[in-house]
């Protein structure tokens, strides 16, 4: 019927990087020593405006290990919200900790700041504030909340390489930040994480905790759990390529999603990404949801847009619901499930085309003018 198709996400592999990994190949310089990493934990901190950068395996262990280096653990209370995905919440659990889901914003998807209010406890060690869809967290209220009760504010940034938030760098702004550059993110190294702080006592233990909790003198450990979350310099080398020109891809991004709303916002029953005025949204994934009056709804579109090539992906599904985290599954989270229930994201990868996206929007037009 149809020969375009149009995936969801492709990552985009450029020169720089093929050049990087090459020169690890070439030199032998392929497993976690090497001068990539540290350049990478370096340039990419300083693209947070943060001291420090901690790479990592994955934007899961990044998360874990912020946990770890702020000293969450049992008996302590972790806030996060319920729209997130699993990777936001294992670690927490693997903590031995208790994650508190909180509901969502309907406009951003992000968390709501009344409900992390009402949901804090004299338990709560943590906020993990989730940066959803390359969209900010309202973080001043967040901060001086936490701030006056001594609680440790976590950014879970793996959808928000690059946002801004009045100005400053989304993962830059709590007391640690996570990244994740899984190979549909916005800076990717195939799998891998950074963890980044100004605090320089966090970022020594979890360069620690990282690496098998090394002493001063070899084969000494000192710690008495650790892990080998250590990224390889072959990784590191495309990161590097990758965040040397992560400016053209957000403003790509931004352009690519800014081609959609254009070509979509005729559609009364297709509700389109807001950007609140104090943010710069990176629009890691170019997500829609269906209105209540919806002649079609979400899984159909899905369903329709299939068939002609375009690939699409769902929201999450609430964690709160979760067999994995149904005991903790002990406040409603009704915005969770609406966007659960009617949100999902439209092809938006680096490698996606004006044509592409003039196709996409092209498709889902017939789809509501067949059916209303
Ligand atoms: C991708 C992602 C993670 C996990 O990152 P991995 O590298 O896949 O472990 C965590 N939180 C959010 C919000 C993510 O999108």
């Amino acid at each position: 019927m149809s020969d375009m198709y149009v995936p969801v996400n492709e990552p985009l592999i450029g020169d720089e990087e093929k050049r990087l990994v090459a020169d690890c190949v070439e030199s032998g310089w392929i497993s976690s020593a090497g001068k990539y990493i540290e350049q990478f934990e370096r340039e990419f901190a300083e693209y947070c405006e943060c001291r420090e950068g901690v790479s990592t395996t994955s934007g899961t262990t990044a998360i874990h290990l912020a946990l770890k280096a702020v000293g969450v653990g049992p008996g302590d209370e972790v806030i996060v919200p319920a729209f997130t995905m699993a990777g936001s919440v294992y670690p927490i659990v693997q903590c031995g900790a208790r994650p508190v889901f909180v509901d969502s914003e309907l406009d951003t998807c992000n968390m709501r700041f009344d409900e992390i209010v009402r949901r804090t406890t004299p338990r709560t060690k943590a906020i993990l504030v989730v940066h959803l869809y390359g969209h900010p967290v309202d973080m001043d209220p967040v901060m001086e909340f936490a701030a006056d009760r001594n609680i440790v504010v976590i950014e879970d940034a793996a959808e928000a390489h690059g946002a801004l938030y009045k100005g400053r760098k989304a993962g830059g702004i709590g007391h640690v930040g996570c990244f994740s550059f899984y190979g549909n993110k916005i800076v990717t190294t195939g799998e891998g994480g950074m963890v980044v702080t100004n605090d320089e006592r966090i970022a020594a233990l979890a360069r620690q905790l990282k690496d098998l909790a090394h002493g001063e003198k070899r084969f000494t450990h000192v710690l008495p759990e650790a892990f080998n979350y250590r990224m390889t310099n072959i990784q590191a080398a495309i990161g590097l390529g990758q965040l040397r020109r992560i400016e053209s891809t957000v403003a790509r991004k931004i352009e690519a999603a800014s081609r959609y709303t254009e070509r979509l916002s005729d559609i009364r029953w297709l509700i389109l990404p807001k950007t609140e005025s104090w943010a710069r949204n990176v629009y890691w994934m170019y997500g829609v949801r269906t209105s209540d009056d919806s002649p079609v709804d979400k899984d159909q579109l899905i369903g329709e847009l299939g068939k002609v090539g375009v690939a699409t992906r769902s929201f999450f599904y609430p964690q709160n619901r979760q067999p994995a985290f149904n005991c903790y599954n002990d406040s409603d989270c009704p915005n969770a499930e609406k966007l659960s229930d009617t949100g999902f994201y439209l092809p938006s990868g680096q490698t996606l085309t004006d044509r592409q996206i003039d196709y996409v929007a092209g498709k889902v037009h017939e789809i509501f003018d067949r059916w209303s």
